[in-house]
């Protein structure tokens, strides 16, 4: 067994091991989530203390104990700290929206690689961005895509009827995908408005960054935000802690 090794890495979790020793859980791009310890990254004079923070993007050194079936990190050489996501609120909150979900749904269940892209440039873009809310959009919309869990947008998923440009489409849990007013209960199911509808499915297969330029006005902006927040609790099978205490502000 090979005892050391690096990957990149992308910081998603800390949680505390005693008084000074951290455990770091990271997404990497061949690896899907990693977990380990970080020691004495939470003393004051600990080396690992300011590189092992949640959203840091860097390489990662590893030892793995085969003994003891524990891995650490003996080195982080961070590429970016993305310290925009700390001057507003409202980009922390999202930021850690997409690491819970992430960690809750296990990588998402699809590939490790395109994820660990996704992410990255989602977090680059969310680091300067004026407004979060297409950034989160089109992450958590792509997130979907990636696990191959995307709904369909062209046709109601119980009765396959192709959806007119004008319609409405209803979010419903029990088909896990956007059904017609015919098939569903619209007084229940959040309803995809048909200009968040276009917008994602334009902006979807664009380049991250060239998906962002598109416009959507702020009603459409909220509204695919609100049916994007119901399909991927549905996805996580239980309520999000960052939406249920940062919820006003996403
Ligand atoms: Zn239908």
């Amino acid at each position: 067994m090979n005892r050391t090794s690096t990957t990149d890495a992308i910081i998603l979790r800390n949680s505390r091991i005693g008084d000074i020793h951290k455990r770091v859980t990271m997404l990497t791009p061949d690896q899907g989530l990693l977990s380990a310890i970080a020691h004495g990254a939470y003393s004051r004079k600990g080396t690992l203390r300011g590189v092992t923070n949640p959203f840091c993007y860097g390489r990662c050194y590893l030892y793995t104990d085969p003994v003891k079936q524990s891995v650490k990190i003996t080195d982080l050489s961070v590429h970016e700290f993305f310290p925009g996501l700390r001057e507003s609120i409202t980009r922390f909150y999202s930021a850690s929206l997409w690491a819970e979900l992430l960690l809750k749904t296990f990588g998402g269940g699809g590939q490790s690689e395109p994820l660990f892209t996704l992410l990255l440039s989602a977090l680059r873009a969310l680091d300067s961005a004026v407004d979060f809310s297409p950034v989160t959009i089109q992450f958590l919309w792509r997130y979907l895509e990636t696990g191959g869990l995307q709904p369909e947008l062209d046709a109601c998923a119980a009765c396959g009827r192709r959806f007119p440009p004008s319609d409405h489409r209803y979010y419903d849990s029990r088909c896990a995908g956007f059904a017609c007013s015919q098939c569903t209960d619209p007084a229940i199911c959040p309803a995809l408005s048909p200009g968040a509808a276009a917008y994602l499915a334009h902006s979807g297969g664009l380049e991250f960054s060239r998906a962002l330029q598109i416009g959507l006005n702020a009603a459409a902006s909220r509204n695919a935000r609100r049916v994007l927040y119901r399909i991927v609790q549905d996805v996580a099978e239980n309520p999000l802690n960052t939406l249920r205490i940062g919820g006003s502000l996403l």
